[in-house]
């Protein structure tokens, strides 16, 4: 059986993921993400009404037309989990593929909600629930799995596609969590038996965020112990304390409303996304928040919310908002230039609980909302944080996990490959061989 490689979006930067694995007559499209940096580095872009090719040539989102090169049916598109650059761009897309969409439950939930805003194209594609340990038939000898992955997203798996040939192991985005805050372990010996069982891994494709790293990228119970340290440092504060994480981290925003009840504070979440992605993960039982807890998205409620807090006394409460990298008009910075009725004071602590993504424009909006908050008094507690992805160690257990045939390094830059190429040749792989470096909008074909 013929297995071809589409290398559509997400090999030149992170960002606008999407991989198409053709194994005979079948193809299953892996993500189909937005890259968000394209589209905020413009004024008042309003994607929802943006036609697909506009957003192509932005490079907001997969150029696909290398889709018409692959000689098969599409049979499902694939999200491994909720995150915009793997999710983003199918409003824009999908409609264009006779295929359903399939993913795990939480990540269906953001996908639905997603194509509802959408006011260019009506998605029309099935919406199919499939769980981490699950199987879908793949036309008539291919076979799709979910395996459980830890990432700083509920609900995330790599996909698997089980050819006569061997498996196509899709590897965006995870770590290796062995106690994780909400959900299962990374199930690392169903990648193992993956690596051994039939014809073994033909391919690995994998996320090489952070594979210039040393060691072992610690677990979220890691950052959960940081934000307790932190937490409890400051409880006898009588001021204002305010906390920004990203909205879909439901494991970190749990924590921070746990612990904002050990140290005395009412929790309350504030900006449309955290009522967004906080609102969805309880309803689908992923987290069961206090039932008094407060989520307010729109301006007028989360204004409201701000007056209450000053009427009864910021001491008694811990906002969890938006804008952890800076974003101009998030919740934090909105806050940082005095737009909010709530009044930072001298002294008073922000607590960032995530890292800056090292890209110059949020780069330089976190150190603009970092200056605006200092200029009010505010002292700031920065990276209380863990990161979603590999480093080198977990990088080698999954290669010694798969033995896979054939290696693609994805979801990076060129500059970002380097470090996982050296990886994967000092476990044997050669460029040009076994180890493809490509490009957007290439294919790689493994079997004839
Ligand atoms: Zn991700």
């Amino acid at each position: 059986m013929e297995v071809e490689i589409a290398t559509i979006g997400g090999y030149e930067a992170v960002g606008r993921q999407m991989t198409a694995v053709r194994a005979g007559d079948d193809v299953v499209i892996f993500d189909m993400g937005l890259n968000l940096s394209k589209v905020l580095i413009h004024d008042n872009v309003e994607t929802e009404r943006m036609h697909s090719l506009d957003l192509i040539d932005m490079g907001a989102i997969p150029d696909d037309r290398v889709m018409s090169d692959l000689e098969g049916d599409v049979k499902a598109i694939v999200p491994t989990h909720g995150h915009l650059d793997h999710i983003g761009a199918i409003s824009k897309l999908a409609h264009r593929y006779d295929a359903p969409i399939v993913a795990t439950p939480f990540t269906i939930e953001l996908v639905k909600q997603q194509i509802k805003g959408e006011e260019k194209f009506g998605v029309q594609n099935d919406l199919v629930k499939m769980s981490a340990g699950e199987t879908m038939q793949i036309g008539e000898r291919n076979e799709l799995e979910f395996v459980n992955v830890t990432h700083s997203i509920i609900d995330a798996i790599n996909p698997v596609l089980h050819t006569p040939e061997g498996s196509v192991v899709y590897g965006l985005d995870k770590r290796m969590d062995h106690t994780p805050v909400i959900g299962d372990p990374i199930d690392m010996k169903r990648f193992r038996e993956i690596g051994r069982e039939g014809e073994g891994v033909l391919c690995y494709i994998e996320d090489c965020t952070n594979a210039g790293r040393k060691g072992r990228t610690a677990s979220e119970a890691v950052a959960r112990r940081h934000l307790k340290d932190v937490m409890t440092s400051i409880e006898d504060y009588d001021g204002g304390i305010v906390a920004t994480t990203f909205s879909s981290h439901i494991a970190r925003v749990k924590s921070l409303v746990e612990f904002a009840d050990d140290i005395g504070r009412q929790p309350v979440l504030l900006g449309r996304s955290m009522e967004k992605y906080s609102g969805t993960a309880e309803r689908l039982d992923f987290v069961d928040f206090p039932e008094d807890l407060g989520m307010y998205g729109h301006r007028k409620s989360v204004d409201r919310t701000f007056k209450r807090i000053m009427n009864e006394g910021k001491e008694n409460f811990l906002p969890i908002v938006t804008g952890h990298q800076g974003e101009p008009r998030a919740m934090l910075t909105r806050m940082g230039r005095g737009e909010t009725p709530y009044e930072l004071d001298d002294g008073d602590k922000v607590l960032f609980s995530a890292r800056v993504i090292p890209e110059p424009t949020n780069e330089g909006q976190r150190y603009q909302s970092e200056k605006l908050l200092g200029m009010q008094g505010a002292r700031i507690y920065d990276d209380i944080h863990v990161s979603g992805h590999l480093r080198q160690e977990g990088h080698y257990e999954m290669l010694d996990a798969l033995q896979p045939q054939h290696v693609i390094p994805a979801h990076q830059s060129l500059e970002g490959f380097a470090p996982y190429v050296d990886l994967a040749e000092n476990q044997g792989y050669k460029v040009g061989r076994d180890l493809h470096i490509t490009r957007n909008g290439n294919m790689i074909q493994l079997t004839e």
